[in-house]
């Protein structure tokens, strides 16, 4: 089963570039609405690092989702497309001064602090600004994903987030300071999690985190528990949504909320990852030694994912119906590792086609590069030129 693409309006269009279907994304965000919305305090963000195109954020941003960054960059894409400050929230290892001064001269609603250092710059500008920051602090809960060891960031080696172990004591420091106000913890074990079993981990090790905060009267306003509900790269069309019904309710099951408290969430690649699609032409059919290629406009810098993560990407032709043959898809980048696919199985591929790779709405437009002196790969949605 192939996709449906508006091939007529692909077909005036330089290649290579991203096509999102922003009707599959709204009724995204209608079931996670629904089923987040079946629980007392759930709070859904987006994770704006998954793709930050304007029109998608627009979109989110109407839904009604809070906004999650990682840079001052982020921080204005977000104001831009319409959130409130009071719905943003930033994360990140190695925030700057000045992307810390952004955040408190627009007022967002907390800084994700992950080390002590960190917490004492933002008392300082806060101080310096006379005013008070919101803080949750990520923590380490040193919980494995099973994913690919590149996109796990909750385990103890990790760069990310404070160690369990110190929680207590950073948390009496952010109490000793004037500028700083401590509303919550930060948790995020990683990405294109499918096992709800992992989320259940990070379940556990919250409830005992809590338990051991409670018995020395110490109240959490918010738990935040990161994104990282994966996507299903090998079924694009026959599920076109995450199972987001089951990855709510695992929380709601596991997790032991406090009266009042709220749990937040921070969805990426799950709200965006299957309505985006890298369209792109066949440049040539060669016959290797051993192998078939067929060489394609696109390229490692429009779509990395393959070479950064080994990461699959379901491959259509567009333009054939057949028969099935035997390829490897490469792009023309000047690296070994430029390859979307080996040895997969395609329609007869000619000079000319139009390829869809799919399932690219997340993490693909948004790491493109310019190596090799390539422009970068535009968006387009069709609906408001209709
Ligand atoms: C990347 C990231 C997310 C989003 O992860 P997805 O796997 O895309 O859902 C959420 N929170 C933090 C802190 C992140 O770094």
């Amino acid at each position: 089963m192939k996709g449906v693409f508006p091939l007529d309006k692909f077909k005036g269009i330089e290649t290579p570039f991203y096509y999102y279907d922003t009707d599959l994304l709204r009724h995204t965000l209608q079931i996670i609405n629904a089923e987040a919305g079946k629980y007392e305090g759930f709070c859904v963000h987006y994770a704006v690092k998954a793709n930050a195109n304007p029109k998608l954020l627009n979109v989110i941003c109407q839904a009604g989702l809070g906004a999650d960054c990682v840079s001052g960059g982020e921080i204005q894409a977000a104001l831009t497309a319409g959130f409130q400050p009071s719905k943003i929230v930033f994360a990140g290892v190695g925030k700057s001064d000045k992307e810390i001064e952004l955040g408190l001269d627009k007022g967002i609603f907390c800084f994700n602090v992950e080390s002590v250092p960190e917490l004492e710059v933002i008392n300082q500008l806060a101080y310096r600004k006379k005013t008070v920051a919101n803080v949750a602090f990520r923590i380490n809960p040193d919980v494995g994903a099973h994913t690919h060891a590149n996109i796990t960031t909750g385990l103890a080696e990790n760069k990310f987030g404070i160690a369990m172990g110190d929680m207590e004591d950073v948390i009496a420091k952010a109490a000793a300071m004037d500028n700083v106000k401590f509303v919550g913890l930060h948790f995020h074990i990683g990405s294109q999690i499918l096992d709800m079993g992992d989320f259940v981990a990070l379940c556990n090790r919250i409830n005992d985190l809590q338990n051991m905060l409670e018995a020395h009267k110490i109240m959490v306003e918010n738990i935040n528990v990161g994104g990282g509900l994966g996507i299903d790269y090998t079924h694009p069309n026959r599920v076109p949504v995450p199972d987001f019904k089951s990855y709510f309710a695992t929380y709601a099951r596991h997790l032991k909320l406090r009266k009042g408290q709220k749990l937040h969430f921070e969805l990426g690649r799950s709200v965006v990852g299957q309505c985006g699609t890298l369209v792109t032409r066949v440049l040539y059919v060669k016959q290797g030694a051993v192998k078939q290629f067929v060489i394609v406009d696109a390229g490692m810098t429009d779509l990395i994912r393959p070479a950064l993560y080994q990461a699959y990407h379901k491959i259509e032709n567009l333009s054939s119906g057949g028969p099935l043959k035997t390829y490897d898809v490469v792009g023309p980048i000047c690296e070994s590792s430029d390859v979307f696919a080996k040895a997969i199985d395609l329609d007869e591929c000619h000079r000319g086609d139009i390829l869809a790779i799919r399932s690219a709405g997340a993490y693909g437009e948004i790491m493109a590069s310019q190596y090799n002196c390539r422009p970068l790969p535009k968006g387009y949605i069709f609906e408001e030129m209709q």
